[in-house]
């Protein structure tokens, strides 16, 4: 089955291909590093991941650009507030230099502890103000543009396709920031440019042909996207909260200044929530995962834990969910281990079943990425066909579980499902059945620990 995506501007699941030859251009949009990102972030960039390797799988080259946003996001998305980093570099008494920095660096390491492919390329937005400068310039040319006290907005009524992403819910929302107007000539207007304030100095600010200031958060993307992809980009991903303003606006910023279509694609992750709430860094509800580290769990538990969920699927997290998740990859490593390598040694029969596999587990990624089908037919086939390791090896290229990692403490199947049943009494408060298949573990060797975070099994020594 060819690839299937579902494209947000249909609303459709579309065939895709890349528009040039066999390489897709693909920009994701990257964090705004004022605070460490959380793991509802992470689902969306673990969501992306998939979509990248998924097009590998299919052959694809892919030139994956994902921007550092490191100045201009404002604290509510519709130009209001106070830009994030200034406001965290004051609260933390450090420069705003110092504070981007060092959350992008946090970001970069926890990517890798989630064995997500790295992007070709992170722009950052302050490197790239002269490209932001230029596409303003532009849209003044074309009288896009016109100026308030504060900066210089976007005319939103002189686009006139504006709101395609949102284009039944476009009612609501002009009604929604009718209070903020202020200065503003319609409610959906954006700020390109913004002045830096007269009574305090900000730490991020440049010259520009409008007055010394700050870009705004949605230029940064459509500048960036233009230099480094082109135009017409193949596919532009983001979280659900992406849809609107940010990618309604960078697509009125990218076709006005060019008179052409901005992306073909629109992939948007949906959320990671803790019940019903929204994981957010507003919400006061993130967890990071330095965090899942303290009590234990390993980054790729968090990894596998995505894969419970479709991309467009809410996904709630608990901490017993999370606990089944690293038994479940866990799990999973020890059969790699113990899988026999016998593909070889099953002749034509062995490439046979390889191949059906292949193509039964492709099909559902191809399938706008269905990851719990895909996972199903691997545990379908490895139950079948008694574990054989060529087909988690191949199936690790999507899962990213790193799966052919020797890991010398090695914790046996039997210790896995021992614990995982305990905990199921445990939940029923059956204590002495608990108790008791904790005695059987450290008869076989491993002792379980009981942490905040769940069971931690230990070799004994
Ligand atoms: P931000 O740093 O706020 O720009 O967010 C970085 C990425 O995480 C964006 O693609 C957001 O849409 C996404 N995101 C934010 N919160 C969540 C969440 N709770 N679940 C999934 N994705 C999220
Ligand atoms: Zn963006």
């Amino acid at each position: 089955m060819a690839l299937k995506l579902y494209n947000s501007l249909s609303k459709k699941k579309e065939n895709f291909k890349p528009n040039r030859s066999q390489e897709v251009r693909f920009y994701a949009c990257g964090p705004t590093v004022y605070q460490r990102a959380h793991i509802g972030n992470f689902r969306t960039y673990i969501n992306e991941d998939i979509l990248k390797r998924t097009l590998l799988l299919n052959n694809f080259k892919v030139r994956h650009i994902m921007n550092i946003t490191d100045v201009g996001h404002l604290e509510h998305d519709l130009d209001t507030g106070e830009d994030k980093i200034e406001k965290e570099a004051r609260a933390q008494r450090k420069s705003a230099w110092d504070i981007s920095r060092e959350y992008e660096k946090l970001f970069k390491e926890d990517l890798k502890k989630l064995n997500i492919l790295p992007a070709d390329f992170f722009p950052r937005a302050t490197e790239h103000i002269k490209e932001q400068i230029e596409l303003i310039k532009k849209l003044e040319k074309k009288k896009y543009t016109y100026r308030t006290k504060d900066g210089i907005y976007f005319d939103t009524k002189k686009f006139k396709n504006y709101g395609v992403l949102v284009k039944s819910k476009l009612k609501g929302l002009r009604a929604g920031s009718r209070v903020s107007l202020g200065e503003k000539r319609n409610p959906m207007d954006f700020a390109l440019w913004k002045f830096s304030p007269k009574v305090e100095q900000r730490q991020m600010e440049w010259p520009s042909p409008w007055g010394v200031g700050f870009p705004g958060w949605h230029i940064e993307c459509s500048a960036m996207s233009l230099k480094y992809l082109g135009l017409l980009i193949d596919i532009h991903a983001g979280g659900v909260d992406h849809i609107h303003p940010h990618h309604t606006n960078e697509i009125a910023q990218s076709e006005a200044a060019f008179g052409k279509k901005f992306a073909r694609f629109w992939m948007h992750s949906e959320f990671l929530n803790l019940g019903k709430t929204r994981m957010g860094k507003s919400e006061g509800n993130a967890i990071t995962l330095d965090t899942l580290e303290a009590k234990g769990f390993e980054p790729l538990d968090f990894r596998y834990f995505v894969f419970s969920a479709h991309y467009r699927s809410p996904l709630s997290f608990s901490w017993q969910a999370l606990k089944a998740s690293r038994l479940g990859r866990l799990r999973l490593q020890n059969i790699y281990q113990d899988a026999p390598s016998n593909l070889k040694n099953k002749g034509a029969g062995g490439n046979k079943l390889f191949q059906s596999f292949k193509k039964e587990f492709t099909n559902k990624l191809n399938d706008d990425l269905n990851i719990p089908a895909a996972l199903a037919i691997l545990y379908a086939y490895l139950k079948k066909n008694k574990n054989i390791k060529e087909l988690l090896l191949f199936a690790d290229h999507i899962l990213g579980l790193a799966l052919n990692k020797f890991k010398s403490d090695a914790i046996p199947d039997e210790i896995l499902i021992l614990t995982k049943k305990r905990e199921e009494y445990r939940k029923i408060k059956s204590w002495k059945e608990a108790d008791a298949l904790r005695k059987q573990a450290k008869k076989l060797g491993f002792n379980i620990k009981d942490t905040p975070g769940g069971p931690v099994i230990e070799k004994i020594h």
